[in-house]
């Protein structure tokens, strides 16, 4: 029954509404519009209009354009040239003097990705060209090194081994950290700009080298496939690099960036395009398999790159041309609400329409055409009758892919409602360009996604009655970065989570802000029959009917405990590891507060979980006679005071300072690696304080954290 007394519809026929909904067709028919033309951040006003009159459509009558202006860049010019030294003193007559040295083209790449005639988008006039979003504009022309994926570490044994960075171009590798940090760490070392492929030796399973066809006649990498992309340095901050902590209105006031995107220029490039210049390192410096065997180079070695770091020759070098336009410039969220019976409790979901390319098929239109399908049903069931127990929101994101900047904008504004009423956000992004279903979420948020996916039936059933959670590996991730979660769980400390199905290393490979990231691709091999777009539709609506709807949210206090208490083992054996102090005594007197402050923690959430079931058991019981009218509606508030601390729970683990050296970043137990970006780093503070080999930060962070923890306790402790 929904609760209090309302006169909608039972909670099971809303949970069967957001089942039967979703269909595979409609998906189809949104992704084929979402992903038909360029819709580039900033560029993509008509789909906002069509998104928000469709939402309309579907019954969610009040949904509207929220817009922001932004500072973002667009292409205008590039160029990448290797230029061979001839010296030509043979052809130099006798009245000459001085040498004469012509620099000869030995290859131009063209920076551009194959048309395909299986590939419609691939073609259109108005394709998107390759480039990175907040590069730098510039003209550099240098010997150059190839630095594996340019990680932290990577640069740091290339120091060690003393190879000269410095005035030099970098040839990274994409993988493994956020591209704008490599970009930064280039560019801290002195280097002069950054070129970036995808090597198929990261494609796992599905290569040429391994026999299979490449796409568009197999699964394997299109070999002039360019992954275009953000170098922001997402650790400083997302959102608008001019308004750090605020919104990008009108006529807001803008700081200088140059410590947020980076100054020295970047290109990205195919593998076929990389290959003249990685083989032209053959012979030069050491080769990338003598560092160790994370260093092995590449999967090229079939086309004869050797992986040498180089530098190259001084007379071989890289003419590497940027050119850029900074604009400010409208972005546009479109935002859908649904009024619930409760006004200060809500729950956001929420998706990104921008792309890098005309298609952009799994990133991010899967999740929109998905989107719509949970819509749809939410719309469905407002027609039965529905009325919400909590208010909903729906948001489909601008600018997510230059640095997560409608959300983040969004979340800057309205930080104040938000942070008073939400209690969930529920992501999706790339929502099925695999058959794997993957997770990352707040230790709150466990419990609810374990229930709800073992609601919904598996596409990919070896035995008929398989749910999705049966298929899944049931791992659920700490939340890094990488998409439009981040403002909401970092900066506002709201319990998010990000799912959806990706690939693994047997899949179809997957274009990552290619061309070929096209409706094309999606229907020949990423999602043939778009059931996995009905799929993550089914989980995603019944995420959030379950949070919306079940009167005692069904948050799980103890798994924060839990989580802490894991995250501080493994940030004790950094510790140990690091060495910051010696003896074990002195380390476990490090970590003591902290210690105790969990074990609080721990004993306080079992209370309140057990107060919480006690006082739900009650409700559904509902054995109190009508006379007795004020026993229900002391229920009643003790039951808005169990979710009150719930909704708030997560908001006590936010500092106000924010970590050293990136205060946007409030969260004490969640933020992005500062250099990895996607991966998350539990407990920020003090891992970064053990990196730093800085024993004073590390304390002051354990007394920082420990407060906060305690406070959290205390926070959740009955009143007596
Ligand atoms: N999802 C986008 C990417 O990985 C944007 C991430 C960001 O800028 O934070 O490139
Ligand atoms: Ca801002
Ligand atoms: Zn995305
Ligand atoms: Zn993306």
């Amino acid at each position: 029954a929904s609760w209090p007394q309302s006169s909608g519809i039972e909670y099971s026929d809303l949970q069967a509404i957001l089942t039967t909904t979703p269909d595979a067709d409609k998906a189809r028919e949104w992704s084929q519009y979402y992903t038909s033309g360029p819709h580039l951040a900033g560029k993509n006003l008509s789909q906002a209009i069509w998104t928000k009159e469709k939402w309309q459509e579907f019954g969610i009558a009040n949904s509207l354009i929220v817009d922001y202006d932004i500072y973002a860049n667009y292409p205008k010019g590039h160029r990448l040239a290797l230029l061979e030294k001839s010296n030509n003193s043979s052809h130099q007559d006798a009245s000459d003097d001085g040498d004469k040295e012509t620099w000869n083209i030995a290859f131009e790449a063209s920076l551009e990705e194959d048309v395909l005639k299986e590939d419609s988008t691939s073609g259109l006039a108005d394709r998107i060209p390759t480039f990175h979003g907040y590069s730098a504009s510039g003209n550099v022309t240098a010997q150059y090194v190839f630095v594996n994926y340019g990680s932290y570490k990577d640069f740091e044994e290339l120091v060690a081994a003393k190879v000269h960075l410095e005035g030099k171009i970098a040839l990274a590798k994409y993988g493994g950290v956020f591209r704008g940090l490599k970009v930064k760490r280039a560019q801290e070392l002195g280097m002069v700009g950054v070129v970036m492929y995808s090597d198929p030796g990261d494609d796992g399973e599905i290569t040429e080298v391994n026999g299979h066809a490449t796409y568009p006649e197999g699964p394997a990498r299109q070999p002039s496939s360019v992954q275009r992309g953000s170098c922001q340095f997402l650790s400083f901050a997302p959102g608008d690099p001019t308004t750090p902590g605020y919104p990008s209105k009108p006529g807001s006031p803008r700081l200088p960036v140059d410590h947020a995107i980076p100054s020295i220029p970047s290109l990205p490039i195919s593998y076929v395009e990389a290959l003249p210049l990685l083989k032209a390192l053959n012979g030069h410096g050491p080769k990338a398999s003598s560092f160790n065997k994370y260093w092995q180079g590449g999967g090229l070695g079939y086309k004869g790159v050797e992986y040498n770091i180089g530098p190259s020759p001084e007379g071989l070098v890289l003419n590497l041309v940027n050119e850029q336009e900074y604009v400010i410039t409208p972005m546009w969220n479109v935002i859908g609400i649904i009024n619930g019976t409760i006004p200060d409790e809500v729950v956001v979901l929420g998706n990104h329409r921008d792309a890098w390319i005309a298609g952009g098929a799994g990133d991010p239109n899967s999740g929109s055409a998905a989107f719509n399908e949970v819509i749809r049903g939410f719309g469905s069931a407002l027609q039965a009758g529905w009325k919400p127990l909590r208010t909903v929101v729906f948001a489909s994101w601008d600018g997510e892919e230059y640095g997560l900047l409608g959300s983040t904008e969004w979340v800057e504004e309205y930080i104040p409602w938000l942070s008073a009423s939400t209690i969930a956000y529920l992501n999706v992004d790339g929502g099925s360009i695999g058959s794997n279903f993957k997770s990352a979420a707040a230790p709150l948020l466990n419990k609810v996604l374990i229930d709800t996916v073992h609601l919904v039936q598996s596409p990919n059933q070896t035995i008929p009655g398989q749910t999705v959670g049966d298929v899944w590996d049931k791992q659920i991730n700490t939340m890094g970065s990488g998409s439009d979660f981040t403002a909401f769980q970092d900066f506002a400390g709201i319990p998010s989570l990000d799912v959806g199905f990706t690939t693994n290393s047997k899949s179809a490979v997957y274009h990552y802000h290619s061309n070929y990231d096209s409706f094309d691709w999606m229907e020949k091999f990423g999602d043939t029959g778009f059931q996995y777009h009905a799929t993550i539709a089914q989980v995603w609506g019944l995420l959030a009917a379950n949070l919306i709807e079940t009167p005692v949210i069904q948050f799980n206090a103890s798994d924060y405990g839990k989580g802490l208490k894991r995250y501080v083992e493994s940030v004790k054996e950094k510790a140990r590891k690091a060495e910051i102090v010696s003896g074990e005594e002195v380390q476990e007197a490090l970590f003591r507060p902290l210690d105790q402050a969990i074990s609080h923690l721990q004993i306080a959430s079992k209370l309140h979980d057990n107060l919480a079931a006690f006082y739900l058991q009650k409700l559904y019981d509902n054995d109190i006679p009508w006379w007795k009218w004020w026993e229900k509606v002391k229920l009643f508030y003790a039951i808005r005071s169990i979710n009150t601390k719930y909704k708030l729970l997560e908001r006590q683990f936010l500092y106000a300072e924010g970590l050293d050296g990136r205060p946007w970043f409030k969260h004490v137990v969640f933020a992005p690696g500062r250099w990895t970006g996607y991966a998350g780093a539990t407990f920020p503070g003090i891992v970064e304080a053990i990196e730093d080999n800085d024993k004073l930060a590390a304390q002051r962070w354990v007394a920082i954290i420990a407060g906060l923890v305690e406070g959290a306790a205390e926070f959740l402790t009955p009143d007596a």
